[in-house]
């Protein structure tokens, strides 16, 4: 058997695609990023600096026995001989003395985490040699002296301050202030000094021999894989401990020879905006390190056209080339050593979302690359950036340091608002409309009844609640930022104030929230702010997501109804301007339209509490009657703004109580009228009306109290107990949908039954639903589709999917049900109690009402849409949730072969680019 190859010359990239069977993702995983592309730019006839790299496997099997694995040292050295003859220099030679580096390089990229030595070869003797050779006695004494303090500090574990101690108090003595003001004399002396360094911490002498230099170098970088900080990172990024890191080896050049000399770092194409034009700066006669300490002026990228014409033609040919053969954008490093231009890094460049975006759509057009692979290079939490206002970085940046971050919580609905506090929905509404004012509402948690103060507000700030609490559901929907469960945050309402220690936040003050963070400081922070319209690289992005979604065949075909073509996206929306707002951002129907929102409007708040007191079935359908026509209005608006799309309408599901007052305002009501009648009530006259009335009312509210609402008469329940109420809804959305088929819209209404556990409640209710649409369309003598289904939020829901489909003929997920029911956590609590606790702990690793928990709920929902098809194949699911707009949810909804997710307006647009990278990742 031939000896384990652990080195690979960086002109070996055949040798190493070889050894793991052709994928270059594999020549990645054994060569490091790095490493795999100084060989795969080599192999092109870039211009790298001659070298090798080290494998990850001799990395892994080093951690093992904390020494370098047979055969891997004299690879090295006979790899060392190969660079000796390609550079035409010596390791250790008194006449033209080989340098190197000596850099870790893992898989993925992680900045700073692992250790680099340069400059490995230096000792007395060729530093000699290197000033004969260069005639430039200061260049050579200043990378000796960085060489003793980098070795002493990375592989001898010397700290820094004992260098910079001597350093700093050699500059002092001198009065020196910039270091380019050091002389050949006293960097000379200062590496002497440094060495003194090496002696007294260590003990022994800084190494002379250049090989051993080397060897300790590569321990030192094999050692930082397994170090705090690197260990740290890949937690933080996800990346295993058992990738290892390479180690490159490289030819030291110099661009501190002259002035025909300098280095730089250059993006292919700017990295802020995207725009096609070479990026970067350089420094004639400096080092690297110059260019990134910004110790001195750089220079645009664009002026070495004149400094260096040669080189400048080579470096924009080769980087022309490398962003081809990478067909990405590139961000590169170079030197150039007495006029020859040496490339030392090239990887694919970070960039900022709205660059991603038309850097992608721009290399379509160019033929680079192809639309599925631009579509794959933008992720959704881009999409989404790009969607909300921002705080600018700067902003943050300079509130943290002057002391203005106040608290964080829940990041519940992107976006950056900045406004005025408010502790009440009527203050904030108020002071909004009449004041014109920019507010901030801030509450304990939100109620359905607070929405009027969300609707105008700025921004949303609650200390209690989840993901999936009323306020943060209210405010993604109407794309609202918002920050919830923010702790830390105390709530004085008698006192109009909120605190966090000795911070005080007073009604009417400044505030800026960050929905996209969870961040909230004092003040008024900057933002910036895009709107999709004007994003045309992005629509075209989004219009490619879709076309891939539409394609036949991009899911295969399992049978049964599992549907062929990709997810379709849907929109959560009760009021006809979020459905217009849904379909320009690309809604292809509207997945959820919760009718109680409507109820609360002022003008129709008195039917529905009449409705709720009623005595009797006829004084209901007398109140009942009142709110028809307006509920008419409402569908009908919805059916033309999504003429020809789907619209499921959800039928009532809260607790009825949610529609009166509580208890404890109706009492203090009660007292405060009592009082202003104190004389009738002594001379005991008998109450006033109003007093009755409210008497009346907080009986009522007694009556409908409920220790657990959420599990009490709320959904297909209340259906059940009150059919009046859902039979006017069901009137009212086919007399919508019969008017405006009259007009020429084509509607496609979907009733929605919600929270149903057992067949036996829809046996009960839909018959007699769908005779009123029956009965509808033969008065008005008009036909249109209609859908009768079900939500599936109940555990009990899922496992009998197969019975319920006999009856419903869709099954929407409402996920925030169905997580809370399946875990058996508050979802309106849990976040605030122990959830979070639960994911720093790790016991479970994402919010399950942010995302859904595949193993549990997920599981629930596979069975759910096996079952129900198998009764019936053509059941149309979806999903309603808040999950409805997460894209690792999404990527779940495609595999168990949904037909569609629905979620926020806003959230369209990445829920589109999120259906088509599940699309594209799982074809085949
Ligand atoms: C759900 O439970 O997921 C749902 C969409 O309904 P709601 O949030 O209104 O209970
Ligand atoms: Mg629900």
């Amino acid at each position: 058997m031939s000896e384990k190859k652990w080195v690979y010359l960086f002109h070996e990239i055949d040798k190493a695609k070889e050894a793991v069977g052709g994928d270059w993702e594999f020549v990645r995983g054994l060569l490091g990023g790095k490493g795999a592309n100084l060989a795969d730019m080599t192999s092109i006839g870039v211009p790298v600096p001659p070298g090798f790299s080290v494998t990850t496997e001799a990395c892994n099997a080093y951690q093992i026995k904390e020494e370098f694995p047979d055969g891997m040292w004299d690879q090295v050295l006979s790899s060392m001989a190969d660079v000796e003859k390609a550079t035409g220099k010596v390791f250790g030679g008194k006449e033209n003395p080989l340098l190197v580096s000596c850099r870790s390089g893992a898989k993925f990229s992680m900045p700073g985490m692992m250790d680099t030595v340069l400059n490995i070869g230096l000792n007395d003797e060729t530093a000699v040699a290197m000033v004969n050779l260069t005639k430039n006695e200061r260049f050579v004494f200043d990378s000796y002296r960085r060489l003793v303090q980098m070795f002493g500090s990375v592989v001898l574990g010397i700290t820094d301050e004992a260098f910079e101690e001597v350093f700093d108090g050699y500059k002092a003595k001198k009065g020196i202030v910039a270091d380019t003001d050091l002389t050949t004399d006293d960097l000379k002396l200062l590496t002497e000094k440094f060495k003194m360094v090496v002696l007294e911490e260590k003990g022994f002498e800084f190494p002379q021999d250049p090989y051993e230099q080397l060897k300790l170098a590569n321990e030192a970088v094999f050692k930082s894989w397994m170090g705090k900080r690197a260990v740290d990172y890949r937690r933080a990024t996800d990346i295993p401990d058992d990738l290892g890191t390479a180690v490159n080896i490289q030819t030291m050049v110099f661009g501190n020879m002259g002035w025909d000399s300098g280095t730089g770092v250059a993006f292919t194409r700017n990295p802020a905006n995207g725009e096609k034009k070479l990026y970067g700066d350089y420094l004639l006669n400096a080092q690297g390190e110059d260019v990134v300490a910004g110790i001195r002026n750089t220079e645009p990228i664009q002026h070495m056209s004149e400094t260096l014409p040669e080189a400048y033609k080579q470096f924009v040919e080769i980087v022309t080339n490398l962003e081809k053969h990478y067909r990405d954008m590139q961000d590169v490093e170079f030197t150039i050593e007495r006029g020859k231009l040496w490339m030392l890094q090239t990887r694919n460049g970070k960039r900022t979302p709205g660059s991603a975006v038309k850097i992608a759509v721009d290399m379509v057009a160019e033929g680079l690359i192809d639309k599925r692979t631009a579509i794959m290079r933008v992720t959704p939490e881009q999409v989404d950036t790009l969607l909300h206002p921002q705080f600018s970085a700067e902003s943050k940046r300079a509130a943290k340091a002057e002391g203005r971050f106040f608290s964080s919580g829940v990041n519940a609905s992107p976006g950056a608002a900045v406004g005025q506090v408010y502790f009440d929905a009527d203050k904030t509404e108020q002071m909004a409309k009449e004041e014109n004012q920019k507010t901030i509402m801030v509450r304990p948690f939100t109620k359905p009844d607070d929405v009027h103060g969300m609707l105008v507000a700025q921004g949303i700030l609650t200390s209690e609640g989840g993901a999936t609490s009323h306020a943060a559901v209210v405010a993604r929907q109407f794309g609202v930022p918002c920050v919830v469960g923010a702790s830390a945050v105390k709530i004085d309402l008698d006192h109009r104030v909120m605190y966090v220690g000795d911070q005080v936040v007073k009604e009417g003050e400044w505030i800026s929230v960050d929905g996209t963070t969870g961040e909230v400081y004092l003040g008024q922070l900057e933002r910036f702010a895009p709107s999709l319209e004007e994003q045309k690289e992005l629509l075209n992005l989004l219009g490619w997501a879709d076309e891939i979604c539409a394609t036949p065949g991009v899911r295969s075909d399992h049978g049964k109804g599992f549907p062929t073509v990709g997810l379709k996206v849907w929109a959560n929306a009760d009021y006809p301007q979020d459905a217009k707002r849904a379909r320009e951002y690309g809604a292809t129907g509207i997945g959820l339209c919760r009718t109680e929102h409507m109820f609360f409007e002022p003008e129709r708040l008195p039917s529905v509490q009449k409705m709720i007191l009623a005595k009797s079935s006829e004084e209901r359908t007398e109140a009942l009657n009142e709110l028809l026509p307006h509920q008419r209005k409402d569908f009908e608006g919805l059916f033309t703004a999504m003429d020809g799309l789907p619209v499921i309408i959800r039928l009532i599901d809260p607790p009825l109580h949610e529609f009166l007052p509580s208890a404890e305002d109706l009492q203090d009501q009660i007292i405060t009228k009592r009082i202003e009648n104190m004389a009738d009530y002594i001379l005991g006259k008998s109450e006033t009306k109003s007093i009755q009335e409210l008497e009346n009312m907080l009986r009522e509210v007694g009556s409908l109290h409920e220790s657990n609402p959420m599990m009490g008469l709320r959904g297909v329940r209340l259906s059940i107990m009150m059919p009046e109420i859902v039979e006017m809804q069901v009137r009212a959305i086919m007399e919508a949908a019969a008017n405006v088929a009259l007009k020429g819209v084509d509607p496609h209404p979907e009733v929605m039954i919600p929270l149903t556990g057992h067949v036996n409640e829809l046996k009960l209710i839909q018959p007699r639903l769908e005779a009123i649409a029956v009965e509808v369309m033969e008065a008005k003598k008009v036909k249109f589709n209609y859908k009768f289904g079900s939500m599936i939020e109940i555990p009990r829901a899922c496992v009998t999917a197969d019975e319920l489909a006999g009856i419903a003929e869709f099954f929407s997920f409402g996920t925030n049900d169905l997580t809370q029911m399946t875990f058996g956590y508050s979802r309106d609590d849990a976040e605030r109690s122990f959830l979070l606790k639960y994911i720093e702990e790790g016991i479970l690793s994402k919010n399950p009402f942010q995302t859904i928990d595949r193993a549990g709920v997920g599981e629930l929902m596979r069975i759910a849409v096996n079952k129900g098809r198998e009764v019936r194949p053509e059941l149309e699911v979806g999903i309603c949730g808040e999950a409805g707009g997460d894209p690792n949810s999404i990527e779940f909804c495609h595999l168990i072969g949904q037909n569609y997710v629905s979620c926020s307006p806003f959230r369209v647009p990445v829920a589109r680019l999120a259906a088509a990278h599940a699309a594209i990742k799982h074809q085949n």
